[in-house]
């Protein structure tokens, strides 16, 4: 090889190293793991830092680890998927953690619960849900949470916002009141038996899915307003929270629509849907060319409108989802937004986490605990009631196989323990 090819091989080989660094570093593309560049750029600045006995920074969020800046934002992906949820990724939701202390939950779409339960947060703190429409991606896991969290903690009722729809049956009290229906066979059963508190009616507060910016909550700071999204039927609506100088939008689906790109503008983080690619949707997810191109660019945001949305409303950091993000998907979809808009971009998935204050935004995967339990309640469990228990019938507590004995050693072990008398039912 002469000198004049191996300098113009090195050139490149440093061109292109510099080029994927950069690429990962601004799609959140690099996840759990970092591309060869980034260890020889993060090698070469910490040489000086490295001891065998000390710890050196980490590039991942761990749950329950770090506490939360007066002035900081912090976002968690606990849903970015489809409305088949699968292992890799539940539908829509979205947890905002912000430095007052108060917790929102954007969408809580189908099988994103316990992503929720793997933040670790007690679940008195979350009792604050915002629902941009009623599919099932967007608020399929809402039981998991009513009734999970009150039993792990949640030890008053579940605060839930949504739009009326243009009917009564098509707003959001119309499907909570019809869920908590469905639930009387549940609710009935741990009458008597549990801390009643958590299980009282969702409290929801419906407003019109047709006002535009209009405040929709006000509280410690905290002002949450609503603008109007193009999906499916009249009804679904996006979200706008600012707090402490800082702006959050969270776009649910939606047609490309003139609200969003004139009240998100200067977003400091911006979630817009970005939907399948037609080609992958026609091929992977077996949708016909036709309702691939109405589903995928009609109903929902292609990734080049996505782009073209963002170009627009110039957030510091723009966040796309509502798409299966694979090996083989990510390119084409990364490559669609870049004909549209080169700014800051986050391909979010799930347990993507970024942290915002006015001067960074910081983009991370969180490593979280499968095995994890419900952190302690906040507050003292209230003591149930038990006279409001529903008897079995006589028929079926006649069923009953006569366990006492191989039972009665486990009530011994917990009165002595705890000081109690308690007995077994007849
Ligand atoms: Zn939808
Ligand atoms: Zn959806």
């Amino acid at each position: 090889m002469t000198r004049t090819k191996r300098v113009v091989v090195v050139a490149s080989v440093v061109l292109v190293g510099v080029m994927l660094y950069l690429w990962g570093r601004s799609d959140g593309l690099v996840g759990r793991s970092p591309g060869l560049s980034d260890v020889a750029v993060a090698a070469e600045a910490e040489t000086d830092k490295f001891s065998p006995v000390k710890a050196r920074a980490r590039d991942f969020y761990t749950p329950n680890s770090e506490d939360l800046l007066p002035d900081e934002m912090r976002l968690i992906a606990c849903g970015t998927g489809m409305p088949t949820a699968r292992p890799k990724q539940a539908a829509s939701c979205w947890l905002l953690e912000l430095g007052n202390g108060d917790k929102f939950i954007f969408d809580i779409g189908t099988g994103s619960a316990e992503r929720i339960a793997a933040m670790q947060i007690p679940y008195n703190y979350l009792d604050r849900v915002f629902l941009s429409h009623l599919h099932t991606d967007h608020f399929g896991d809402l039981d998991a949470l009513f009734v999970g969290g009150a039993l792990a903690g949640r030890q008053k009722p579940l605060r839930v916002w949504g739009p009326a729809g243009d009917t009564p049956e098509r707003g959001t009290k119309y499907a909570l009141d019809h869920l908590y229906k469905a639930l009387t066979w549940d609710l009935d059963g741990r009458a008597g038996i549990t801390d009643p508190r958590g299980y009282q009616p969702f409290d929801v507060t419906e407003f019109d899915y047709k006002g535009v910016n209009e405040i929709i909550y006000q509280e410690n700071g905290v002002t949450i307003r609503s603008i109007p999204a193009i999906h499916s039927l009249d009804g679904p609506v996006s979200f706008i929270l600012e707090w402490n100088g800082l702006k959050f939008v969270f776009g649910g689906d939606t047609y490309p629509n003139k609200w969003y790109a004139k009240y998100a503008k200067d977003a400091d983080l911006a979630i817009h849907e970005c939907f399948v690619a037609v080609p992958d949707m026609i091929t992977k997810f077996q949708f016909t060319p036709q309702s691939a191109l109405a589903v995928g660019t009609q109903i929902h945001t292609a990734p080049e409108a996505f782009g073209k949305m963002m170009s627009i409303i110039k957030p510091r950091m723009a966040v796309a989802y509502h798409f299966f993000k694979d090996f083989d998907t990510t390119g084409p979809i990364y490559d669609r937004i870049r004909t549209t808009y080169d700014g800051p971009l986050s391909l979010a998935e799930d347990y993507m986490v970024w942290n915002i204050t006015k001067d960074d935004i910081r983009v991370r995967m969180a490593i979280y605990d499968e095995d994890v339990w419900p952190p302690p309640a906040t507050e003292k469990p209230q003591l149930p009631d038990p006279s409001l228990r529903i008897p079995y019938s006589e028929f079926i507590v006649g069923g009953k196989y006569d366990m006492k004995d191989v039972i009665q050693p486990t009530y011994d072990e917990i009165n002595k323990k705890y000081g109690l008398n308690e007995k077994q039912e007849d």
